[in-house]
Formats: structure tokens, C-alpha cells, sequence
């Protein structure tokens, strides 16, 4: 079994509280429920495409690729994906690297 890392939550920074009250100021957030952390399988690296933030670079949403958890799984040996150069980013699109899917590493 893989080992789970407890995590602060990303998106709401560990307030358990929906960053953008979106849908009300006493919403709990979407990502963790409202507890504050999030749970990612071992072995964890910072997610490339929100930059760790667990939100999406361009809108007020959670990221698609760590889904707002900030950090994301990634087995086996890491390379920098060269197709976005680590960053995760399409080349000129607000979307997801679609060789790395975000992750800005590819596995070998
Ligand atoms: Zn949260
Ligand atoms: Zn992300
Ligand atoms: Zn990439």
C-alpha cells in the first residue's frame, strides 16, 4: 500500500473555508471538506501548473491537475518534462501540459 502524506490544503490554505466564497462566506472548501488538510499519496512533488497554489493560474477554480491540493503523485524516476520545460503550462493556453498533464515532470 502506498503511503499517504497529510498535507495543509493548498486551496484554502489549511482554513478549511472556500477561498473565493463562491458559493457563500460560510462555505467549507471543496477541496478538504473543510478540515484544512488533504491527503496525497507518497511520493509527493509540488504540483507545476498552480505552482503549488491549488488554484488555477487563470480562474477561480480548484487546479485540474492537483485538483487543489497543491501537490500531486508522481512514481518513479522524475525528468522535467521538455515539452513545457517543467512549468506545466500548454505553450500559449491557460491549460494543462498535454505530455506531462501538468505534473512539469514525465516519469523515465
Ligand atoms: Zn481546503
Ligand atoms: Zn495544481
Ligand atoms: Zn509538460
Amino acid at each position: 500500500m502506498p503511503e499517504k502524506k497529510l498535507l495543509t490544503c493548498a486551496f484554502c490554505k489549511g482554513t478549511g473555508k472556500d477561498p473565493f466564497k463562491l458559493l457563500s462566506k460560510l462555505a467549507a472548501c471543496q477541496v478538504c471538506g473543510g478540515s484544512g488538510k488533504i491527503e496525497v499519496y507518497e511520493p509527493v512533488v509540488t504540483c507545476a501548473f498552480c505552482k503549488g497554489r491549488g488554484t488555477h493560474p487563470h480562474t477561480r477554480v480548484s487546479c485540474p491537475v492537483c485538483n487543489g491540493k497543491g501537490s500531486v503523485t508522481q512514481r518513479g524516476y522524475k525528468e522535467e518534462c521538455s515539452n513545457c520545460g517543467g512549468s506545466g503550462h500548454l505553450v500559449g493556453a491557460n491549460l494543462p501540459c498535454s505530455v506531462c498533464g501538468g505534473k512539469g515532470v514525465i516519469r523515465r
